[in-house]
């Protein structure tokens, strides 16, 4: 653990949630501990202040809350990815396979920077699909994904396979459910 910080004391698991058999990996701990939240937006100021990036691209919810002191800190604009039918403006969407069913995000697309590079953030990587769905949306709207941090990584659920090569960046992983 990077600077001695126990971040696996500060995240609730909460089993059989939202259904039996899933352990969820609940971050509202985290938020609710100055310290916890300081130090996970102290390690993404860490691992991406030197990187050349046009924009950070949040995924709704969670990843907001992460993505928003990142933003403020390394003055970056702020892109959120938000479900179907949330966003006021003209938008560009797309739709993606969930375990049961499908769902689909949407950006605004003037809000992309064209040619720029975005980093996407969530607070949590499980089978990749919804990162996947947001890096191939931004490089519809032109812009170029250049990586993924979320605080929580699952990799036995085998993200890296859907991420293609995009760099994934957490400050913690789990093996099991
Ligand atoms: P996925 O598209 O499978 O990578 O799912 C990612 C989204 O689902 C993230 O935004 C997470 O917040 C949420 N999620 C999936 N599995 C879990 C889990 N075990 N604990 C907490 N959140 C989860």
């Amino acid at each position: 653990m990077p600077d001695g910080f126990n971040l696996d004391d500060a995240i609730r698991k909460v089993p059989d949630f939202p259904k039996p058999g899933i352990l969820f990996y609940d971050i509202t701990s985290v938020l609710a501990n100055p310290d916890a939240f300081r130090y996970c937006i102290d390690q993404m100021v860490k691992l991406y202040k030197n990187e050349r990036l046009d924009a950070v691209a949040a995924i709704e919810s969670r990843g907001f809350v992460f993505a928003a002191p990142l933003c403020d800190r390394l003055g970056l604009p702020l892109i959120l990815v938000r479900k179907k039918g949330k966003l006021p403006g003209r938008t560009i969407g797309k739709k993606y396979a969930l375990e049961y069913g499908e769902a689909e995000i949407e950006m605004h697309g003037e809000d992309i920077p064209k040619g720029g590079r975005v980093l996407i953030v969530d607070d949590l990587i499980a089978t990749g699909g919804t990162v996947r769905a947001t890096a191939d949306l931004l490089r519809e709207g032109g812009a170029e994904p250049i990586g993924v941090f979320a605080v929580i990584g699952l990799p036995f659920l085998d993200y890296a396979t859907p991420l293609a090569g995009l760099p994934a960046r957490t400050l913690i992983e789990y093996y099991g459910e």
